[in-house]
């Protein structure tokens, strides 16, 4: 097995140790002894070198740590002793975020008597999962106490203890033997083998942000350390360029963006209003200025480029309900078509157009009085106007 290194000593960043096995690529690395922490518990793997080689993965297995280098170690024996460094500044952040957790489930606990069910560090934030409900206002109270522990600077010890005696424990442990265990004094004693900084002060500020429920836990968001001042300048940056573009403290952009929104919504009803009647006259116009045929029907095709279907709807819709009219509508892209006949028409513009689509491979349908639908291209087009036009008569304008 690998002697852990970090299980005593988590600010050792470099050390000298023996290669004690190798895979047939040179990129598989066992050591005798190693300060790289694995993939485990919910925290990414170190980084750092090996013999100068990079080290990108670091997993374990029932035989030990396996570290995974960028490119094969040089020729040697097989045995011999190599250098070994700890990328610290990636080291470090996993510590602050480490302990910010049982600093943070800790605190949950006890103020709410709510259980953290996992833990997970990401690349940018970190999350524990609750059991439990968990309020804005009751996540803004643990962040107070946890920040107040923070201040307190209090030492965060590792010892090891016999399982079967082991006590106060946040979390009971099922394993046999000897159990490290991590403790934040007069908080917390969890049983862990991760890195962990060695007091509360070095976790940082603690910043708790999304609350997301999963299930029957609610999902907590949180920096610490680094990370919690570099989202907060990055949130304050958002913010301030905000209030630039309203010209106001930032205080004051909740509400004015509210505001805004509210007002661009009227605005965008009343101008679908304005659209709309605009159409019906239109629509009007168009009736007025088409002469009727013989049998006294106003027929137009109309044939846009570019737009919406909804656009000529509402002058169709206008067209259509005098007497005597059928009105024919295309949009070259997307390939469509709109149908509308007056109630005295006597034909059926659902039934009608559903036939000629299918007939062109499009699809689509309607009622009697409006129907519309969509083609695959311009020649499929072309036929349903024909088929149309054949079926209830007009010409183009
Ligand atoms: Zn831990």
């Amino acid at each position: 097995m690998t002697e852990r290194l970090y299980h005593t000593d988590c600010y050792l960043r470099q050390f000298t140790a023996h290669i004690a096995g190798l895979s047939d690529d040179g990129l598989g690395v066992r050591l005798d002894r190693t300060a790289f922490y694995p993939t485990s518990g919910g925290q990414p793997n170190d980084r750092g070198t090996l013999a100068g080689i990079a080290v990108l993965g670091v997993a374990e297995d029932e035989s030990g740590i396996v570290h995974q280098l960028a490119s094969p170690l040089a020729a040697g024996p097989a045995d011999r002793a190599i250098e070994c460094g700890i990328d610290w500044l990636r080291r470090f952040d996993h510590m602050q975020q480490h302990t910010g957790q049982h600093l943070l489930s800790a605190v949950f606990e006890a103020r709410f008597g709510l259980k953290t069910a996992s833990f997970h560090m990401g690349a940018e934030s970190s999350t524990i999962d609750l059991e439990g409900q968990v309020d804005p206002g009751a996540a803004a109270e643990a962040e107070t106490s946890a920040n107040r522990i923070v201040c307190e600077n209090r030492p965060v010890a590792i010892a090891f203890e016999e399982a079967a005696q082991a006590q106060g424990l946040r979390k009971a442990s099922d394993r046999q033997g000897a159990l490290r265990i991590v403790s934040i004094q007069d908080l917390d004693r969890s049983a862990c083998g991760g890195t962990h900084v060695r007091s509360t002060g070095e976790i940082g500020v603690v910043l708790l942000r999304k609350l997301e429920k999963v299930r029957q836990s609610v999902r907590v968001e949180f920096l610490c350390g680094g990370r919690g001042v570099r989202r907060a300048r990055a949130d304050y940056e958002a913010l301030s360029r905000t209030a630039q573009i309203f010209s106001a403290p930032p205080g004051e952009v909740p509400a004015l963006a509210a505001a805004q929104l509210e007002a661009a919504r009227a605005q965008d009803k009343a101008r679908r209003k304005l659209e709309l009647d605009l159409a019906a006259c239109q629509g009007r116009d168009l009736y007025q200025s088409t002469a009727p045929d013989s049998g006294g029907f106003r027929r137009v095709t109309r044939r846009a480029s570019g737009g919406s279907l909804e656009d000529l709807r509402a002058i169709a819709q206008s067209f259509t309900a005098q007497p005597k009219a059928v009105f024919l509508a295309t949009l070259a892209d997307p390939p469509s078509v709109l149908l509308a006949v007056s109630a005295d028409a006597a034909m059926d513009a659902g039934k009608l157009l559903k036939a000629a689509l299918a007939e062109a491979g499009g699809r689509g349908g309607g009622a009697p009085g409006m129907a519309q639908g969509s083609v695959p291209g311009a020649a499929e087009l072309d036929r349903v106007v024909a088929r149309v036009t054949a079926e209830c008569g007009g010409g183009e304008r």
